[in-house]
């Protein structure tokens, strides 16, 4: 199969980690028969250097031509005093308003190879299912709820207000791509709420209720988000896949990305409902971003880059086990004791410090034997 690839490397280590992360796709495609094609495209403050706007409009058509878009990071200090409107991180949300992407799948697994990097205690750590460990996705809504609600002042500027609004079939897409996901996991589902004081997490139970009755398959169950903030760091590996509200899965991921140890590591998928055609809308990208320290010094880790390649592997172009493959390789390169600075002393044993390059040839490397 053919498919075509937008591909915004953007500013800082952006370009340093999509190099790899393309390198690999290349070499998926030569391993089971696939051919990618990319369409290179400018955003955030490139293009407000070249063009001055961060999202130029020939881009989100371009984009939408593509069957999928991977975006390496956007933004710098060299564009921080613009106004809102040119800041580079504009572009993320035009992106996401232009292709429709609304449910924001955050994986957070432990390599044991970095065991070391998570803060948890082994007693703590427990099981996952019976491996040591977690493997948890998180699903957040992306487009609705508190961060797009009504909101404003009154009273004289002496009182200020926003708004938790959700609509039944808001609820239902996302929950779907949660459902979808799960089949393809463990086969469970929790939705976190705060159903006993929330009018709107009412409705999210209720939609739920429903939704569930579609996917007979996958056991549902529902958490206080309260309950679940304590539950990520008392037993992470009680969790599958985890739907929630756009305000609760902000917080909630960046709590399970610090159990995961680098943030370099993480990969992340921003996805729309499947068209006509099965294709499901996406943008891939790692959750680091431009870190400008690192830029251009071949010392950024690109696996969280290399980890959205194969996230876009799965769920835009349903390529199971070329995405088993890219997993299976990290794995591997991690095995053998690469690490990038970020993961430095943090595994117990011998390890080979190594350069953004070199864990990308190191991945390259070990996908042969997948
Ligand atoms: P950051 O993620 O860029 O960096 C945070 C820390 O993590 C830094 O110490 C950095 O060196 C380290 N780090 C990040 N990625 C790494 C990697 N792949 N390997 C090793 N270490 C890594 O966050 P920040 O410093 O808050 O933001 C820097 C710029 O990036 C800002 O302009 C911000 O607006 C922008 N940003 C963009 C995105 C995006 O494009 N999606 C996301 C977050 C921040």
């Amino acid at each position: 199969m053919m498919y075509t690839i937008a591909l915004i490397s953007g500013d800082g280590i952006g370009p340093d980690v999509i190099g790899p992360a393309v390198e690999v796709l290349d070499a998926v495609g030569d391993k089971y028969g696939h051919t990618f094609h990319y369409v290179e495209l400018a955003a955030g403050g490139k293009a407000v250097d070249a063009v001055g706007e961060p999202l130029p409009a020939g881009t989100l058509e371009a984009v939408k031509q593509c069957d999928a878009l991977l975006l390496g990071a956007v933004g710098g200090p060299r564009w921080d005093t613009l106004p809102g409107h040119l800041r580079p991180e504009r572009a993320l949300l035009g992106l996401r308003a232009g292709l429709g992407v609304f449910a924001n799948f955050r994986p957070a697994a432990l390599f044991p190879q970095l065991r070391g990097a998570c803060p948890l205690k082994d007693e703590v750590l427990g099981n996952s299912d019976g491996k040591p460990g977690f493997d948890l996705l998180i699903v957040r809504e992306l487009t609705g709820g508190l961060y797009f609600g009504e909101r404003g002042r009154r009273d004289g500027n002496r009182s200020a207000f926003d708004t938790e609004a959700y609509s039944w079939d808001e609820i239902d897409r996302v929950l779907r791509r949660g459902y979808d996901a799960a089949l393809s996991r463990r086969k469970k589902l929790c939705v976190v709420d705060k159903a006993n004081v929330l009018e709107s997490s009412r409705l999210w139970r209720e939609v739920a209720a429903e939704t569930a009755k579609d996917y007979p398959a996958v056991e549902t169950s529902y958490m206080y988000v309260d309950n679940c903030a304590m539950q990520l760091i008392r037993n992470p590996g009680q969790f599958d896949v985890l739907v929630t509200s756009n305000l609760f899965g902000d917080i909630l991921s960046d709590e399970a990305s610090a159990l995961a140890g680098s943030i370099g590591m993480l990969p992340s998928a921003s996805l729309g409902s499947p068209d006509e055609t099965g294709r499901v809308r996406g943008i891939y990208e790692p959750i680091h971003g431009s870190a400008p320290d690192l830029a251009g010094k071949d010392t950024a880790n690109p696996l969280g880059a290399i980890l959205s390649a194969g996230m876009m592997l799965r769920y835009s172009f349903g390529l199971e086990r070329e995405a088993e493959a890219v997993s299976g390789a990290v794995s591997a390169v991690l095995d053998a004791g690469l690490r990038t600075q970020d993961l430095a002393g943090k595994s117990g044993r011998p390890e080979k410090i190594v350069g953004t390059k070199a864990m990308g040839e190191g991945v390259l490397h070990f996908l042969e034997n997948f």
